[in-house]
């Protein structure tokens, strides 16, 4: 029987019917950025629920479409001779049970986008579909079995950030210092071990016996590092990887159980797998061997994390009679943006080499402006998409791309002064909030008792009297009797060191256990109400009133919606571990909701399998990107090229490509040189405008030299007004010549505002009516002068009261 799904393959090209209708054995799926093969994916599954195994064959009928498979339904009614064959074999429909099939792909917003397709596609029991990331997939099947590994199902996630405390915690109490042996690097070899399948004692021992003095240390970090974890109940990000791993090749159930029931297996951007992850993938698959994976050996970006490109090069090898096929043509982008890229990643040795064509119009060319400083540059982008946005584009078709989050910073602030909507992906993420930690703390804490790590966070926050050396020695005793340091902390009163505290101690334990009570009988969001403030946590924030201590406070009342919007979509089940585990592997990618109007801003690495209208990727200097680390290193500096055809290729109709001529980061301004990846975009599909301009030849093969990086002292025209380059961009519009240089023409009202004076803020008087570029319509009702700037108020007839910052948005106004 088939389910009433609505498929339409008629927008497909043949290769990508073919890898739909290819239900059987395993599947490589190769192909270019925006050739369509996430688009493929979702059709695949589709296609499995709807025919399954039925609709397998090596040759696909030119005139498979949506018709026609609904016509095969009446074949035996009314045969067709030409179409026997083929009818047939459709006609032996098999359709799988969503729970039989397993779409992993790389990031929660990935996911979430798969998830959301395939509900369009399929109805309801798209849900039923285990779409999602590796790590929420591991999440699942640990839960249902991590007792076998000695865990209890309860178990908490650490992050990175918790992961690095304990690593600090060893190091003191192993008197080493972070400076000779770094939390960050000691993790990294950790990693590198748990991708090998390495546990603590077997590499200790690979160490000892290496005689490496300084890998034998870390080693033995690392089995501290993995008791202290087991000790409480605790998984970091690659122990979710590594211990189902280990769950399903150590226990013939458990792995029988998942071979039986995935039928299929599909993996998106497989290119970015390590070693663990294709174990896993191929572990799952086991059994038949339907195991489809889709990748682009360009792309791969994530060799610092171990992902090995190999996974997907010996995908042949690894299964023999394995499918592969091919995509060439790319539906996303004009044609200026995709032979820019192509030309860019064709200076790569160690590739597979292909193509991509397009169909599309020529579109407009790249747009490379060079900006004077890193004002300028955050300016020249916000007043394109104010100039967009008055031509009728939506903030979201926008986005900002960086090498590193630190280069945010510049771009918001003048998003903030003119009034552009925006949302950071990564950076300062809302869950890294020291007051949203705390409350995830409490919550985890009441979740897992002995997770001591979020104990010690919270034990004395807010103050009540439990200082520092109690909460030491609690530790300690923990670590003498080998107790959680919540037993130790809850029978405070058997150990003569704690007598003093003892009091203090038995309100907390009190205090807590109430609150694991109500847990158990109240629902979510009121339980969190009643912890926000059983534990004095608003309290102590109200008391402040400071700024920050209230949008601490809005922070910690914004977990609320979390929870109410895990409680909305919940498949399962709803439960308090349900939600921590959700916010644990969330990463901000999924804040990104698509449905919400405002420019999205982040790093090159989240935005890969993404696609906007309009892309802006900033800072593209020698130095930056590629970064310093990898100038002198070739293999580095492939991969931060990849890197560059991952963010060009990400771009629809329009693409930018900004730097600056010299620019502060970190405190330092360094005069950089456009990046070589400028260099190696064909002098035909760019158009060039801003300052400084050095040559045309320099563009050319082979015309890079070293950067040179001085160190000039902070510049005069800091905030990026007063030498004119300001308004360069985009009112002069863009000189192509290549040598546009310094401010030509005034245009308009832009750059008489690039000096700004006294004489230019009295233009604008409270109570007049102006026509905003991208607002419309408004009237001024405030005007506060604020240090050689205002802060003005302005209601709009259409987008309601915005405070922007004057001089910024007078080049917008009249
Ligand atoms: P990436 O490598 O960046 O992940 P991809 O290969 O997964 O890209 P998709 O995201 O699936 O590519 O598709 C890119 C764009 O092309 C999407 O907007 C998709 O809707 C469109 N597309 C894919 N196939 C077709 C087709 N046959 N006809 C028209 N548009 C298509
Ligand atoms: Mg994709």
């Amino acid at each position: 029987r088939r389910a009433a799904i609505a498929l339409d393959y008629s927008n497909l090209n043949p290769e990508q019917r073919r890898a739909v209708l290819a239900t059987e054995g395993p599947l490589l799926l190769l192909a270019g950025a925006g050739s369509g093969k996430t688009t493929v994916l979702i059709h695949r599954i589709a296609n499995l629920m709807k025919y399954g195994r039925g609709s397998d064959c090596d040759e696909v009928p030119e005139w498979v479409g949506e018709e026609e498979l609904n016509a095969l339904e009446s074949y035996v009614a009314n045969p067709d001779p030409a179409r026997k064959e083929a009818a047939e074999r459709l006609c032996r429909v098999d359709p799988a049970v969503p729970w039989s099939i397993i779409a992993i792909t790389f990031t929660n917003k990935a996911a979430g986008e798969l998830k959301a397709r395939l509900e369009q596609m399929l109805g309801a029991s798209a849900n039923d579909i285990w779409a999602s990331t590796f790590h929420s997939a591991c999440v699942r099947i640990l839960r249902r079995d991590i007792e076998r590994l000695g865990f209890q199902s309860s178990f908490t996630i650490y992050d990175t950030a918790d992961s690095e405390r304990v690593i600090k915690d060893i190091n003191k109490d192993f008197g080493l210092d972070d400076k000779s042996f770094p939390p960050k690097t000691i993790l990294g070899y950790i990693s590198r071990a748990k991708d090998a399948m390495k546990l603590g004692a077997d590499y200790l021992k690979e160490c000892e016996k290496s005689g490496d003095f300084r890998l034998t240390k870390i080693a033995k970090v690392y089995v501290e590092y993995e008791r202290r974890l087991r000790e409480a109940n605790a998984l970091d990000f690659d122990d979710i990887i590594l211990h189902t791993v280990r769950l399903l090749l150590n226990f013939d159930d458990v792995r029988q159980y998942y071979q039986k029931k995935f039928r299929y297996v599909l993996i998106d951007e497989y290119q970015d797998t390590n070693h663990l992850q294709y174990l896993l993938a191929s572990t799952l698959a086991g059994g038949r061997e339907n195991i489809c994976v889709v990748g682009d050996d360009d792309q791969s970006i994530y060799r610092f994390r171990g992902a090995t490109i190999e996974n997907i090069l010996s995908f042949e090898q690894q299964y023999k009679g394995a499918r592969v096929i091919r995509l060439e043509q790319n539906y996303r982008s004009s044609r200026n943006i995709l032979e820019a890229s192509n030309a860019v990643i064709r200076n790569n040795q160690g590739r597979k080499g292909k193509e991509l064509w397009t169909d599309q119009g020529e579109g407009d060319k790249v747009k490379c402006y060079t900006a004077m400083n890193e004002h300028d540059e955050a300016q020249f982008v916000a007043a394109q998409i104010l100039s967009d946005l008055s031509a009728g584009k939506a903030w979201k078709d926008h986005a900002v791309l960086y090498r590193m989050n630190a280069q945010s910073n510049q771009i918001e602030q003048a998003f903030k002064k003119n009034g552009i909507p925006y949302r950071i992906i990564g950076g300062i993420r809302f869950f890294d909030r020291a007051e949203v930690k705390d409350m995830v703390a409490y919550l985890c804490a009441i979740n897992n008792p002995n997770d001591d790590l979020r104990l010690s966070r919270i034990i004395n926050n807010p103050p009540r009297g439990i200082g520092a050396t109690t909460i030491e020695r609690a530790q300690d005793l923990a670590l003498q009797t080998g107790r959680s340091l919540w037993e130790v902390v809850k029978s405070a009163r058997e150990f003569p060191e704690l007598q003093k505290a003892a009091p203090k101690l038995g309100q907390f334990t009190e205090m807590m256990e109430d609150l694991r009570r109500l847990a158990g009988e109240m629902d979510l969001p009121a339980f969190y109400e009643e912890l926000v403030e059983r534990t004095g946590y608003a309290a102590m924030l109200e008391q402040k009133k400071t700024i920050e201590d209230r949008t601490r406070l809005e922070n910690v009342h914004e977990l609320s919606s979390s929870i109410q919007n895990y409680l909305d979509n919940a498949v399962e089940e709803p439960s308090l571990s349900g939600f921590l585990d959700e916010i644990a592997l969330y990463t901000d990618l999924d804040n990104h909701d698509s449905g919400e109007d405002c420019v999205v801003m982040m790093t090159m690495h989240s935005a890969k399998g993404l696609e906007f209208p309009v892309v802006f990727v900033v800072g593209v200097e020698e130095g930056i990107f590629p970064g310093i680390r990898a100038i002198g290193e070739p293999d580095e500096m492939e991969e931060e090229r990849r890197l560059c055809y991952v963010a060009m290729t990400r771009a629809k109709e329009r693409l930018y490509m900004t730097c600056a001529s010299q620019r502060m980061l970190f405190g330092r301004t360094n005069a950089n040189r456009p990046s070589r990846f400028l260099g190696e975009i064909p002098e035909a599909y760019v158009e060039k405008s801003g300052r400084n301009f050095r040559s045309e030849n320099e563009s050319g093969e082979g015309g890079w030299q070293p950067p040179q990086r001085r160190v000039r002292p902070k510049p005069v025209f800091d905030r990026g007004y007063s030498a004119g380059g300001y308004s360069s961009g985009y009112s002069a519009g863009a000189g192509s010549s290549g040598q546009t240089g310094q401010t030509t023409a005034p245009a308009g009202r832009g750059v008489s505002m690039s000096r700004p004076t006294a004489a230019a803020l009295p233009n604008f008087q409270k109570g007049d009516s102006v026509v905003h570029k991208a607002f419309g319509k408004g009237l001024i009702t405030g005007l506060t002068p604020m240090g050689g700037d205002a802060l003005v108020e302005i209601a709009f007839e259409k987008s309601g009261t915005k405070k922007l910052m004057l001089k910024a948005a007078a080049q917008h106004m009249t």
